[in-house]
């Protein structure tokens, strides 16, 4: 799904690095230099970022308001 917009155990604002953390993913950064990049030190905020499956593309294809019409 999204990303969620805080930590779920620090509360540290992480919903604004996800594309960042994207970006130097698909330059060929390592996920750990990445995530050191970004500043996040604590496990619990680079955990958020390490499980996280971007579905938003695949959920897109099952429009309820298309099969009602
Ligand atoms: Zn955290």
């Amino acid at each position: 799904m999204i990303i969620p917009v805080r930590c779920f155990t620090c509360g540290k604002l992480i919903g604004n690095l996800w594309s960042l953390y994207e970006k130097k993913l698909e330059e060929g950064m390592s996920k750990c230099d990445a995530l050191d990049e970004l500043n996040l030190s604590r496990y619990c905020c680079r955990r958020m970022l390490l499980t996280h499956a971007d579905m938003v593309d695949k959920l897109l294809c099952y429009n309820i308001y298309e099969r009602k019409s």
